[in-house]
């Protein structure tokens, strides 16, 4: 993501002269895979996903074609890039990969040249398509999880511990007092008070599973898979902690002389639908609110 980690190319072709000559080309660069035949660079493609695949249409058994339409097939692999190479020069031949979802298609005998610029072409369409991938799931502000992540995580956690029966748990956190606080503080400063809501909530909800994102406003939502009601608790008792002993001064505050939060959660119930969690997690923040603030709720 951050393009410190080198890209990995997976060169498939049956012919070991045309191997070596492309790792040869490549090694310098980038980090390279080999294959022999087709059944290999499925294997390999579904084992170390590389950024792009270099795919020699003439192989035995399984050609260039075949191999990209199982990788197209699998969603493991769906995406990654292929150029093939190919000893099929004619026109049609070309056609055939770039209508199959070929990203280019570069005959043999090929020019080491033409062969790196195009390599380093597509990939750097790669980078910049996670790149945008990234951007549309991050929350510009607080760099938490947007919505549309948490909506898509929800999705996909509600249906694992639905199948699994593991526990699930999600809070929704709200700064107390927000607007106060942007009325006598300042826009800037409400900025950098929510980045501290927000760093507090993602180092609390560290675990594999455990998802900090902003919902909205000044309203974070965390959820936590294999995660019971206890948990649940405990976890945003550690976030209040944390951001007590930050003692961020709120001197309009409703609640307290500092910046505090109140939380309402749930954890999932049989036969329970994600959107009832939330809702459940809501109600709660919402009473969390009425009682005073500066509390949590949780569903028994
Ligand atoms: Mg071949």
């Amino acid at each position: 993501m951050n393009g410190v980690e080198t890209q990995k190319v997976l060169i498939a072709d049956d012919d070991p002269i045309n191997r070596q000559v492309l790792a040869e080309l490549l090694k310098p660069e980038y980090t390279v895979l080999l294959a022999k035949n087709g059944e290999q660079a499925l294997e390999r493609a579904a084992r170390h996903t590389p950024d792009l695949i270099l795919l020699d249409v003439m192989m035995p058994d399984l050609d260039g074609f075949e191999v990209l339409r199982r990788l197209r097939a699998e969603p493991a692999t769906a995406g990654i890039a292929v150029i093939f190479i190919s000893g099929l020069d004619r026109p049609e031949d070309e056609a055939t990969g770039l209508k199959m979802g070929g990203a280019d298609y570069i005959a043999k005998p090929f020019n080491a040249t033409v062969v790196m610029a195009r390599v380093a072409l597509h990939l750097q369409v790669v980078r910049q398509q996670r790149l945008l991938e990234h951007l549309a799931h991050v929350d510009a502000l607080t760099g938490l999880a947007n919505r549309r992540r948490f909506d898509e995580a929800l999705a996909a956690e509600w249906q694992r511990a639905s199948a699994t029966g593991a526990p699930l748990s999600l809070a929704l956190v709200d700064v107390d007092s927000f607007k106060q606080y942007n009325d006598h503080y300042g826009h800037p400063a409400g900025d950098r008070a929510l980045r501290a809501v927000a760093r507090t909530a993602a180092t609390c909800a560290h675990r594999p599973g455990h998802l900090a994102a902003r919902y909205g406003g000044e309203e974070l939502v965390l959820l936590l898979a294999d995660t019971d009601a206890a948990g649940g608790q405990q976890l945003v008792q550690d976030l209040n902690s944390a951001l007590a002993a930050l003692a961020i001064p709120h001197a309009t505050a409703v609640a307290a002389p500092v910046l505090t939060v109140s939380a309402g959660g749930a954890t999932l119930a049989p036969g329970e639908t994600a959107s009832d969690l939330f809702a459940a997690a809501d109600a709660h923040l919402y009473r969390a609110k009425q009682a005073g603030r500066n509390r949590l709720l949780w569903r028994d």
